[in-house]
C-alpha cells in the first residue's frame, strides 16, 4: 500500500538546536528536494549522506546535509530524505516552506510512523512502542518499550491466534455439514487451546500493572505523623527542595508529587498531609487524599519520629486513620524511624531503616529496599509486560470473549453460536496486534504521536 502524495515535517523537537532535522516521505521526495539542493538526490546511492546547499534561486537558504533512504529500505517503507539543517527557527520554517511550495503536504500527528505500519514495516503494537520509547524517561521504561518495539509480544500473539483460527475454520467446516452431526474439531483439544490462550492473556493483563508502574513512575506514598520529617525525605531524595519544610504542624495540605530515578527505575513519591485528629477542614482533606494514595501505591513508606514515642505514635496516628491496611503484614509497607540522629542509644528493629532525613544518612539502605522491591515484582511476574493501556483493554475483550467460549463448550452450544464468540476472540485478537485495523483505532493510536515522528 502506498501513499500518493509526499509529506514533509520537523522531526526534531521545536524550538532552536545545534541542528534540525526535516523529514520528507513519498512518491516525489527526491523530484521536490532535487529543486532546491545543488546536488542531484536521484542520482546518489541509498543510505548516504550528501552535503550540499539548500537553495530557492539563487538565495542559499542553508548550507544542509541529506540522508538518503529509498523505499522499502526505509523507516515509513517509502522513499525518505532528511534534510539536516541549522537549528534556527527560521531555516526550518523556510525549508518547510519550499517543500510545501513544491508540493509537500504538512505531515499530521505519527504519520511517518502510521505510513510504516501501513507499508508493513512493523506491526500496531510496534508502532506504539516507537511512541512509548520516543517518551522513555528510565532505564525500565526503555527497556519495556526496546523489548515491545522488537514485536515479541505481537509475534506470540499472532501465533496464539493462528491456532484460534485454525480451530476456527475446523468449526465453521462443521456447520456446512450441520445436517451430518459431525464434529471435526477435537472438543477436548480446542478447549485445551482456549485455556492456554486464556492462561496467557490473564498472564499479560496482569502484568499491565508492573508495566504501567514501570513506565509511569513506581508510586510510593510517604505517611506519617506531622512533623515526622515526610517532606524532609522526599527533599532529600529528590535532592531539591520541593516540598515546603516547615516547624508548623500540619503545612503539608495536599500531596506533593515528583519523580526520582533510583536505579533505573522511576519511583513517583507522593508527600501526604500528616495523619492527626484535627479539626481543620482543609487539613482532613489531606488526610483523605492521603489515604487514597496509600491505598493506591505500590510502596508505602511509613515514617515515625524516632525522637518520639515511638509506640505510642504508631498505634495511635496508623491504627486511627488505616484500620482498612494491616500494616504489620501489608508486603507493601516500608517502616522508616526518622531523625536517628537526635536520639543516643538507637533500637532500631531488623526490619525498620533507621535514618536521618535532615543528616541524609541511612538513606541508601532505603533507596536499596525501594529497588529490590521492585525487582521482585518484575521477576514473579514473566518475560512480557505489557504497558499500553490499550493493550489492557482489548486482553480484557479477548479474555471476556473466550471465557464466552468456554461456557459454550461446557453448555453444549451449538457450532454456529459458538463461531460467534470465537470470531469476537479472533477480532480483539487482530487488533492487538493490527492484524485488524479500522479507521478509528488508527486514528485514535497515531493522533497521541507528535508531528513529525
Ligand atoms: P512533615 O510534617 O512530616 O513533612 O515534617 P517535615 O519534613 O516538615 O519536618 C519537620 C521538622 O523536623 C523540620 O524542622 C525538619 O527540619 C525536622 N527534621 C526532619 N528530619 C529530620 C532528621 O532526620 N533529623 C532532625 N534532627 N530533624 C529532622
Amino acid at each position: 500500500m502506498h501513499s500518493n502524495d509526499t509529506i514533509c515535517a520537523v522531526s526534531t523537537p521545536p524550538g532552536v538546536g545545534g541542528i534540525a532535522i526535516i523529514r520528507v516521505s513519498g512518491p516525489m521526495t527526491f523530484e521536490y528536494c532535487d529543486r532546491y539542493f545543488s546536488k542531484n538526490i536521484e542520482a546518489q546511492d541509498a543510505n548516504t549522506i550528501i552535503f550540499g546547499e539548500w537553495r530557492e534561486g539563487k538565495r542559499v537558504i542553508d548550507e544542509v546535509l541529506i540522508s538518503k533512504f529509498i523505499g522499502p529500505a526505509s523507516f515509513t517503507g517509502e522513499d525518505v530524505v532528511e534534510i539536516s539543517v541549522h537549528g534556527s527557527r527560521y531555516i526550518q520554517a523556510e525549508t518547510l516552506r519550499t517543500l510545501i511550495e513544491a508540493g509537500c503536504r504538512s505531515a499530521g500527528p505519527g504519520e511517518f510512523t502510521q505510513r510504516a505500519f501501513l507499508n508493513n514495516k512493523m506491526d500496531l503494537s510496534q508502532a506504539e512502542a516507537v511512541a512509548d520509547l520516543i517518551a522513555t524517561e528510565s532505564l525500565t521504561a526503555h527497556r519495556l518499550a526496546m523489548q515491545q518495539m522488537k514485536g515479541t509480544f505481537s509475534s506470540e500473539i499472532n501465533d496464539l491466534r493462528q491456532q484460534l483460527i485454525d480451530f476456527a475454520s475446523l468449526i465453521e467446516l462443521e456447520l456446512d455439514f450441520s445436517e451430518e452431526d459431525v464434529e471435526f474439531a477435537d472438543r477436548d483439544q480446542f478447549r485445551t487451546l482456549i485455556n492456554l490462550i486464556l492462561k496467557r492473556v490473564n498472564e499479560l493483563s496482569e502484568s499491565f500493572k508492573l508495566g504501567n508502574v514501570l513506565k509511569n513512575g513506581v508510586p510510593v506514598a510517604i505517611i506519617g505523623a506531622p512533623n515526622s520529617g515526610k517532606s524532609t525525605l522526599l527533599n532529600a531524595l529528590l535532592k531539591e527542595q520541593r516540598a515546603i519544610v516547615s516547624d508548623i504542624p500540619g503545612t503539608t495540605r495536599d500531596a506533593i508529587e515528583d519523580t526520582v530515578n533510583l536505579g533505573g527505575v522511576t519511583f513517583r513519591f507522593i508527600d501526604t498531609a500528616g495523619l492527626r485528629v484535627t479539626e481543620d477542614i482543609i487539613e482532613n482533606k489531606g488526610i483523605d487524599i492521603a489515604k487514597k494514595k496509600a491505598a493506591d501505591a505500590s510502596i508505602i513508606l511509613k515514617i515515625m519520629d524516632a525522637s518520639q514515642e515511638l509506640m505510642e505514635a504508631e498505634g495511635r496516628l496508623f491504627g486511627n486513620y488505616f484500620d482498612s491496611v494491616d500494616w504489620e503484614d501489608d508486603e507493601r509497607t516500608v517502616t522508616i524511624y526518622n531523625k536517628i540522629d537526635q536520639v543516643q542509644e538507637q533500637q532500631i528493629p531488623d526490619d525498620v531503616i533507621g535514618i536521618s532525613a535532615l543528616k541524609e544518612t541511612g538513606l541508601s539502605n532505603l533507596k536499596e529496599k525501594l529497588i529490590d522491591m521492585v525487582d521482585l515484582g518484575t521477576r514473579s511476574s514473566g518475560d512480557v509486560i505489557i504497558s499500553n493501556a490499550r493493550h489492557y483493554e482489548v486482553l480484557s475483550k479477548v479474555g471476556q470473549a473466550l471465557n464466552d467460549v468456554n461456557t459454550g463448550l461446557d453448555q453444549g452450544l451449538s457450532g454456529d453460536l459458538m463461531a460467534i464468540d470465537i470470531r469476537k476472540a479472533l477480532h480483539y485478537l487482530g487488533e492487538l496486534t493490527g492484524a485488524i485495523t479500522t479507521e478509528d483505532l488508527l486514528g485514535n493510536i497515531f493522533s497521541r504521536f507528535c508531528i513529525g515522528k
